[in-house]
């Protein structure tokens, strides 16, 4: 059985945008938040919001006060005057596509046109809409009530942004032959579009179509709908627990897509869910896919990937005890990792929801294996010198502490524990990386001071450039957790570019290295380990089929390839 996941499942920007509008005021501000309505059809983010004390008002007090956010469908104006008068302050998170929905009804109701709109008149968006109509607003759900509408001398036609685009072909065609002077917009939005032609698509060439998303959201029931209507089977969940895989039967190729309000751990956990099943009827390769999700589990491959670095760090320089350094990497990251994703679990239940199931149900013997990891490292470093252990005990010792609340004040801002520094997390690792794969065992064959710095920059770009991406996939967790990494303060795209040009000034490090003949005639090689990340990063951004634990596993499994290039040269 194949799985394909849509390229356009999951979160629009709208929504996007109003969900990290209300979490970023919860996490910044003090004052009580709540959104004027539910902030979208999803019971799981209702149920998050909930968790983060920020509620939810349905009618408008005559007093009040914090902050009101109104959702990316919008209100009618007068609800956003009252919100005011009210004394709320009001945080407009209506998406921009709408807003431009609500211009145009307004611009034409002041020079008197009726407003039609095609769409489902208690649905939020279209309620808000209406009320930029000056009541002279009328709905429309089917092509036998067009016949019922009054003549207009004038009117606007627009559509719902998420309505079905086939049935608004057909409004518009209606229109144009029984009143061509009324004035039809398109306004449905471009990411419903892709998301209804993708899942079209999808269904045609799948045996069948998981549609992931709140039941009681328009577009996600739409989505369902629009599979449903290609004949092939199509099944519309909250969450995998409601998959009937007798249903599913015997289906070899499932496309899973989601509406534009479902959360990516919802998709993520269906993905997973769905491949477990998978994984169960094919014996060898489940056995293979089960062994790789067991290595990412429990950062076994991230800690071979940086004895690999360290192996790549040592080797080109020619040091001494090089698979001494390269397991004290080892052992000390994982045992930093372990403990890092124990601590972290609340935010692992939306990034990696199995890798949360995964911690909570082993903790203690994942403590175990930390704290013992960690000692085996600092007694290898005590046998390479009393500098190097004392080093990496004080490196521990600040894993340690990243965090636990230490309170001081970074700029106007109260801190608690070091990982609230904002972009503190990436930037620490990729130099906490740097120092045991590159400095450690520099400092014990007092290397000069050069290669020194060129393998240092090496390493620790390339784990700034990984850490940096995996927390551009976390970022919808990081955000509801409260967690201030680079992305949440850069944005993805900045950071997405960022992450290349470091890995592009990586390559020509290495380059700049081989042309100064630093480290022999052939260290040009490891220029294909950023290079490798690089593709593999332009390639997720480009929505090729890889899953993202497919990335997951290239990626770490990078610093491994570094070894091994080092191996060779
Ligand atoms: S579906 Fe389109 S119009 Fe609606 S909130 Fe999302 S981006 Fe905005």
């Amino acid at each position: 059985m194949k799985i394909i996941v849509a390229k356009t499942a999951g979160f629009c920007m709208g929504v996007r945008r109003a969900v990290d509008m209300v979490l970023d005021a919860s996490n910044l501000s003090g004052e009580p938040i709540f959104t004027y309505g539910p902030l979208i059809h999803n019971p799981q983010v209702l149920e998050m919001l909930e968790n983060k004390n920020i509620s939810r008002i349905d009618t408008i007090p005559e007093r009040g006060e914090g902050i009101v956010l109104i959702r990316a469908h919008g209100v009618p104006p007068e609800d956003e005057k009252a919100l005011n008068k009210a004394g709320f302050t009001v945080l407009n998170a209506t998406c921009p596509r709408v807003v431009r929905v609500q211009v145009i009804i307004n611009r034409y109701a002041k020079k008197g046109y009726a407003t039609i709109i095609i769409g489902d008149k208690k649905h939020p968006e279209v309620v808000g809409l209406l009320g930029y109509a000056r009541g002279n607003g009328y709905t429309i759900t089917s092509m036998e009530q067009l016949a019922d509408l009054p003549a207009f001398e004038n009117a606007v036609v627009v559509a719902q942004t998420t309505q079905n685009t086939v049935f608004y072909e057909q409004i518009k065609a209606w229109f144009t032959q029984h009143a061509p002077h009324y004035k039809v917009f398109d306004t449905i939005c471009g990411s419903t579009e892709k998301r209804q032609s993708e899942v079209r698509q999808l269904a045609r060439e799948n045996d069948a179509v998981i549609v992931v998303g709140g039941k009681s959201s328009g577009n996600t029931r739409r989505l369902a709908q629009v599979a449903m209507e290609t004949g092939t089977l199509a099944i519309h969940i909250e969450d995998a627990a409601e998959i009937d895989y007798k249903l599913l039967g015997s289906a070899k190729r499932i496309a899973i897509t989601a509406g534009a309000s479902t959360p990516n751990w919802i998709i993520n956990d269906t993905c997973v869910q769905v491949a477990s099943k998978v994984k169960k009827q094919r014996f060898f390769l489940g056995y293979l896919v089960g062994f790789r999700d067991f290595l990412l589990k429990t950062n076994l491959l991230l800690a071979l990937g940086a004895g690999g670095l360290t192996y790549a760090c040592a080797r080109v320089q020619g040091f001494s005890l090089v698979f001494v350094h390269s397991a004290i990497a080892m052992l000390y990251v994982l045992s930093m990792q372990i403990l890092n994703n124990i601590i972290t679990i609340k935010s692992d239940t939306y990034n990696h929801p199995e890798r949360a199931v995964f911690y909570r149900k082993h903790q203690s013997l994942l403590k175990v294996l930390a704290l013992g990891s960690g000692a085996a490292g600092l007694y290898f470093a005590y046998t390479t010198g009393f500098v190097s252990f004392c080093i990496l005990l004080i490196m521990s010792l600040l894993g340690l502490f990243y965090n636990l609340n230490l309170p001081f004040v970074f700029g106007d801002k109260k801190i608690t524990r070091i990982k609230d520094v904002p972009g503190s997390k990436t930037i620490l690792i990729a130099i906490a990386w740097g120092i045991v794969t590159s400095l450690l065992p520099a400092i014990v064959n007092s290397c000069g001071f050069l290669p020194m710095l060129v393998t240092f920059a090496f390493s620790t770009g390339l784990v700034f450039a990984r850490t940096a991406f995996f927390d551009v996939l976390a970022i919808q967790g990081d955000r509801i957790t409260g967690k201030e990494t680079l992305p949440i303060l850069l944005g993805a795209q900045k950071s997405y570019l960022l992450i290349q040009y470091v890995l592009t000034i990586e390559i020509f490090i290495i380059l700049l290295a081989d042309w100064m003949d630093l480290f022999g005639s052939t260290v040009f090689l490891l220029a294909f380990v950023p290079l490798f990340m690089l593709l593999l990063i332009r390639l997720y951004k480009r929505d090729s089929l890889l899953s993202s634990r497919q990335y997951e596993f290239l990626i770490e499994s990078s610093f491994l390839f570094a070894g091994l290039v080092a191996a060779v040269i």
